[in-house]
């Protein structure tokens, strides 16, 4: 297991089994690997995505991090928060205009020391993408879509070492969690995989892009589970997120967690799951990103 930084929880992250009798009557086991409990603020898959390229801004004293994300982006506050503790100076490239009151993510980026810069939105859809690597700076793609990011995405795995699960679930923004969970993965694991954007149709070129392998034969990709679009939810939405923390004290978040778990509950309940199987959700985190939603939507 990778050695993080001790102010982060990644000694013990909790393997959470959700117990049910419906679960039982179809005769599988669940467990959520809960990185959301990681760390408050830099939670979920954001540390492990992040890491290669803290190494690599740490290798230089007063090397610069810059990065790229919406007003209630989880990678750019945790890139925020990383780089506070890490004493790296960073930038935030935030898309559209300067609102007139900032949002609690990017309040929190700017109490965390990151500069905030405001891109309109055809410039920031220009530079997204880009890693550039500087004398005094590292440029990270937004959501650390890059095989580095893919690279540290991979160091989720060994937590899944002693469960040995046969289908693992992942969701997917960039696909880069996906990419560095698929390189690791064992021949005879099975990967069920749910985008939370409409019409993400370019996985397998992303997932070439970030692991330089094009054949996956382990790999389903579930698109019918995105309520409408990235960030879109709806009262059915919500309602399970509280069913959810209801039965099992587990939080989930609007825009990632809650829509595969969604899911998944979807593909046990329609016997996608052959009995015996013994299934991992992956807790990615991003639990801040509620803070959006109004006032009383949630229980927890
Ligand atoms: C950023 C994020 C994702 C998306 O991960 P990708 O690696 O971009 O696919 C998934 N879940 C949560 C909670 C996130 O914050």
């Amino acid at each position: 297991m990778l050695q993080f930084q001790h102010w982060l929880h990644t000694n013990d992250i909790p393997l959470q089994e959700l117990q049910a009798q419906w679960l039982q009557e179809k005769a599988v086991r669940l467990h959520v690997l809960r990185l959301d409990e990681v760390h408050p603020v830099i939670s979920g898959n954001k540390l492990f995505k992040l890491h290669y390229f803290l190494q690599l801004a740490k290798a230089t004293p007063g090397k610069a991090i810059s990065t790229f994300g919406g007003a209630y982006s989880n990678h750019l506050v945790a890139t925020a928060y990383a780089c506070k503790m890490n004493n790296i100076p960073c930038t935030g490239f935030v898309r559209g205009e300067k609102p007139a009151t900032l949002s609690r993510t990017l309040q929190q980026c700017d109490e965390f020391g990151m500069q905030l810069r405001f891109l309109h939105r055809g410039e920031y859809a220009e530079r997204c993408g880009l890693f550039e690597q500087h004398e005094h700076e590292i440029v990270v793609p937004e959501g650390g879509y890059h095989p580095l990011g893919a690279m540290g995405a991979a160091l989720i795995m060994p937590y899944l070492e002693l469960l040995q699960p046969s289908h693992i679930c992942v969701d997917i923004g960039t696909a880069t969690t996906l990419a560095g969970i698929i390189m690791e993965a064992g021949p005879r694991q099975k990967i069920e995989a749910i985008p939370v954007l409409k019409g993400l149709t370019d996985i397998p070129a992303r997932l070439k892009y970030l692991t330089g392998r094009s054949a996956f034969s382990n790999l389903t990709v579930h698109d019918d589970y995105h309520f409408g679009g990235y960030a879109k939810y709806n009262a059915q939405l919500l309602d399970f997120m509280n069913d959810l923390y209801r039965s099992f004290r587990l939080p989930t978040d609007f825009v990632y967690t809650a829509k595969q778990a969604y899911a998944v509950f979807k593909l046990v309940e329609q016997n996608y799951f052959v009995p015996g199987s013994n299934i991992v959700f992956i807790h990615s985190g991003g639990l801040q990103g509620n803070a959006s939603l109004p006032a009383g939507s949630l229980i927890f």
